[in-house]
């Protein structure tokens, strides 16, 4: 709630409407009527409103924050008319779960109320003296500069109206790596209104040399939460949406509420599912992969042709991991950089954006084609009906241990350097895949290996031979603690 008062403030009374019982912290503000400023003696203050567009402003400002901060409760009262000193000019309250947030939230109310709320200021002084303090007055003083967009909007294409467009426009970014970093920060810069990130992963020092939203000081830290802080501070007026997920846990009406999706992972799985609940949704997606020095980028709308009319029904090749086959930071920077300017494209609808086609970037040579890529009229991912397939990867946070009956298929010699410190079956994978009559078909099982890429394979040819209930453990058994 955003008011605007004659009377003098209440605080005992504002608190009470701030609160809220589901939170563990209410941080209020006061902003009073000091005897100075700017070298004069103050003796009293006035101030005026534009009442309806400052309620409004003021209303606005308190549901960015909400979303921004995950607020339960946000009230902002500003007094008008002749205040004396000590009396409380401005008063402002949020209650969150967690006092981090609130203390933020706190600051970007007062911070974007003193900015953006049409409210007018004049000082009395001891000397008999008065006088309107302007706006430009205060922007010299701290108060927070906006982000300036005009080397954007001086392009033709893009203008006033396009920044406004970007600054409507919500877009997913799924995977804060290689690719996500550059994507991530472009769109900030661009504007765009508001960025959604998924990424379940922490912070490894292999990570950095391409990942350069992170530092040393972030790792082992989930790589979502540095994301948003790095892009909070490098543009503080758009609003970021962090999802400490998998986009497995992602339901496709969350999806629709997007304008766009940028998938920025490397793996085919994810892949593939991004490009059938995309379809579901309606939205469009910007896919890229690289592999060494080669980038590919793909544009997936509901009307074009999708990941999965390349392949006429039969499953793509996995495409190999940068651990597995190596990457410079350089190149994930160019390709990702290439899905920021992709999204801009699509979100205005600019020329020669990406349609039924392949964008191929071969870098070790700077050499770039696009393959054309028509619709394939068999291909079953735009038969948007069909349930969403269900990956057989889980993460050791998304399930109860207890409920699983868990099967260890690694080699003996690993399994005696490393035991799984948890109850278990040892069945070494080429065993199980031989003997698959050694598991119940309506038994519940976690398949344990090193990192979850031999799991992931198992778990596949169970399901296919009809074990419904065999699920692969990312991260294998190090992310087993006993
Ligand atoms: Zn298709």
């Amino acid at each position: 709630m955003f008011a605007i008062y004659s009377d003098p403030l209440n605080a005992e009374q504002l608190k009470s409407e701030a609160e809220n019982p589901t939170c563990g912290a209410l941080v209020t503000f006061e902003g009073w009527v000091r005897n100075h400023n700017e070298g004069h003696e103050v003796t009293s203050l006035e101030y005026e409103a534009y009442s309806a567009l400052a309620v409004a402003e003021g209303e606005r400002i308190l549901a960015e924050a909400k979303e921004k901060f995950g607020l339960k409760q946000a009230v902002c009262v500003h007094r008008v008319g002749h205040l004396q000193i000590g009396e409380i000019a401005v008063w402002v309250g949020v209650s969150t779960p967690h006092r981090d947030a609130a203390y933020k939230a706190n600051r970007y109310i007062i911070d974007e109320i003193k900015v953006r709320v049409p409210i007018w200021k004049k000082e009395h002084y001891v000397t008999g003296d008065s006088g309107w303090v302007n706006c430009e007055e205060c922007a010299k003083h701290g108060h927070k500069p906006q982000m300036d967009y005009s080397r954007q909007t001086v392009l033709p294409t893009i203008g006033k109206t396009g920044q406004e467009k970007l600054a409507q426009s919500k877009v997913l970014v799924v995977g804060a790596g290689g690719l996500g970093c550059p994507a991530l920060a472009y769109l900030a810069g661009a504007g765009v209104g508001h960025l959604g990130i998924v990424e379940h992963d922490q912070l490894e020092a292999s990570n950095l040399h391409r990942q350069f939203l992170y530092s040393m000081e972030g790792l082992g830290e989930k790589k979502v939460a540095l994301a948003e802080a790095w892009l909070t501070q490098y543009n503080p007026s758009i609003a970021i949406e962090a999802f400490p997920a998998r986009f497995q846990t992602l339901e496709v009406e969350q999806l629709a509420e997007y304008d766009l999706i940028i998938e920025c992972t490397d793996c085919m799985d994810t892949k593939l599912l991004v490009n059938r609940a995309a379809l579901k949704a309606g939205v469009p997606v910007v896919f890229a992969s690289i592999y060494q020095f080669e980038g590919q980028v793909q544009v997936v709308t509901p009307d074009s042709s999708c990941l999965e009319c390349l392949y006429e029904g039969g499953a793509p090749a996995e495409v190999p991991s940068c651990s597995v086959a190596g990457v410079l930071g350089a190149v994930p920077g160019v390709i990702g950089s290439i899905q920021a300017l992709e999204a801009i494209k699509q979100l205005l609808q600019l020329e020669g954006r990406l349609e039924n086609e392949l964008l191929i970037v071969n870098l070790a040579d700077y050499s770039m084609r696009k393959l054309k890529l028509p619709r394939n009229g068999k291909c079953p991912a735009h038969d948007t009906d069909q349930p969403l397939p269900e990956s057989v990867d889980v993460t050791i946070d998304e399930i109860q241990l207890s409920e699983y009956q868990i099967i260890d298929i690694r080699e003996p010699a690993e399994v005696a350097a490393e035991p799984l410190p948890c109850g278990h079956q040892h069945i070494p994978m080429n065993d199980l895949l031989n003997n698959p009559q050694q598991l119940e078909k309506d038994q519940l099982y976690l398949l344990v290996c090193a990192a979850g890429v031999r799991t992931q394979y198992t778990a596949n040819a169970f399901r296919s031979a009809g074990y419904d209930k065999v699920y692969s453990l990312i991260g294998g058994n190090r992310v087993i603690k006993g």
